[in-house]
């Protein structure tokens, strides 16, 4: 797997798990020119008008399990969310084609087209490990879903300009509170 393809494919599931509610901005897949973006963004091809709402709900789905695995906080949260995720991956399945030696490639042979082209750019993220670099920003009700490049992989925030610093002012008011 080349450096761009997962550096291409990490950033398509960012931007799809950035269509979260976040604060008070409404839930992005509410918009049905989000949904086709999101949908064409994983499946170049699709020729639809719209998006039918079964993918959409599967869409929702497959977001909260995402987004689930990145942010649980303890083991058990992160058990259900392997599970969530893990149940709907087990409505999409694939086949080997074989074309000429050097290209192998996995094709969609069964369930929603969009939901499986999500979880196979998951799992070649995941297999390559720039997932784990993938974080949700640490400022309460932000969602936010950011990729850390810090070769200490330290990053908190998703934009520390919006975020940290809000969060450090937070935190410097209230010791301020408790010295009083
Ligand atoms: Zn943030």
């Amino acid at each position: 797997m080349t450096r761009d393809r997962v550096a291409h494919d990490t950033q398509l599931l960012i931007d799809f798990l950035n269509t979260n509610a976040m604060g008070r901005l409404p839930d992005r897949l509410d918009d049905p020119e989000v949904q086709l973006k999101i949908v064409f963004s994983f499946v170049p091809a699709f020729r639809g008008e719209s998006v039918n709402r079964s993918t959409v709900r599967h869409l929702r789905r497959l977001r909260a399990a995402l987004f689930a695995v990145i942010n649980s906080r303890d083991t058990l949260a992160a058990h259900a969310a392997w599970n969530a995720l893990n149940g709907l991956a087990a409505g999409v399945s694939y086949r080997y084609r074989f074309t000429k030696p050097s290209s192998v490639e996995l094709a969609q042979i069964h369930g929603d087209r969009t939901i499986g082209a999500i979880v196979a750019c998951a799992a070649r993220a995941m297999r390559a490990d720039s997932w784990d670099r993938v974080k949700v920003c640490a400022r309460e009700r932000c969602n936010a879903v950011f990729y850390d490049a810090t070769r200490s992989r330290t990053r908190r925030w998703h934009s520390y300009a919006r975020c940290g610093n809000a969060a450090n002012v937070a935190a410097c008011r209230r010791r301020q509170r408790s010295h009083r």
